[in-house]
């Protein structure tokens, strides 16, 4: 899958996707990330991207030219590697989207290729959106100073979802939320610590009972942690 993020600070989505599973991810070309510096549009000698907020108010708005040129650019770039009928879909990070789930992380898996616009500072001029018409997806009802962050969250819940990023499928259809439910607590050696032993059942090699044990302990766990998930 290819993501090509939009941004005015591409070496900060870069950096944080490059590393661990994501770097390696894109190594073996599982997912592809492309960072575009939207001030790289700006169509002026000091390359200025932001502006006054027309009617007053505190901080700088994102001007829509530069924006919706970059826009124009990348996806013309997806599309010439992704091929005309490739399904490609473009996103704004923003807290006035719907809060992301692991549904929407789901859905958006299948696409081929998936455009994510940043904000930063007061965020972007309306008529840039109005252009684009970007679906656009919060991470949480708080706000940031900007999209960046929020784009790498997106990119890695997708991204884990695509085959051959993780070892196994079992990896994330086991996980908390993916199954319904929170998963059961997870021991690895020492055998003992601190006085706690791992629980026998764990040790017994008994698949079943393993299994069954699991199964139990999630829903204590879904119970105290988050009980509106068996509502
Ligand atoms: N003035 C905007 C408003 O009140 O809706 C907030 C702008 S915010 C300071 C700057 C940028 O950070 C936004 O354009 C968006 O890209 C990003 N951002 C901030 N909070 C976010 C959140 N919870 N989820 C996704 N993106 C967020």
């Amino acid at each position: 899958m290819r993501f090509d993020i939009m941004t005015l600070f591409p070496e900060l989505v870069s950096g944080v996707l490059g590393e661990s599973i994501m770097g390696r991810a894109q190594k073996a070309g599982h997912i592809s990330v492309h960072a575009h510096n939207i001030r790289d549009y700006a169509n002026n000698k000091h390359r200025k991207v932001d502006d006054t907020v027309y009617g007053g108010g505190f901080g700088m708005l994102m001007m829509a030219p530069p924006v919706c040129d970059c826009y124009d650019a990348v996806r013309e770039q997806a599309i010439s590697e992704l091929g005309e009928d490739a399904k490609i879909k473009t996103v704004y990070m923003s807290p006035q989207g719907k809060v992301l789930a692991q549904q929407k992380a789901q859905e958006l898996s299948e696409y081929d290729g998936l455009i994510i616009i940043c904000g930063h500072y007061e965020g972007i001029d309306t008529r840039a959106l109005e252009e684009i018409q970007p679906e656009e997806i919060s991470i949480g009802d708080y706000v940031l100073t900007g999209g960046e962050l929020p784009a790498c969250i997106l990119v890695d819940c997708i991204s884990r979802l695509k085959d051959g990023v993780l070892s196994d499928k079992a990896c994330y259809e086991e996980e908390s939320i993916s199954s319904g439910l929170l998963e059961y607590p997870q021991y690895t050696r020492p055998y003992e610590f601190r006085g706690k032993k791992v629980p026998d059942v764990l040790i017994s090699g008994n698949h079943a009972e393993i299994d069954k044990w699991r199964r139990e302990q999630a829903r204590i766990v879904t119970e105290k942690k988050r009980p509106d998930l068996l509502e």
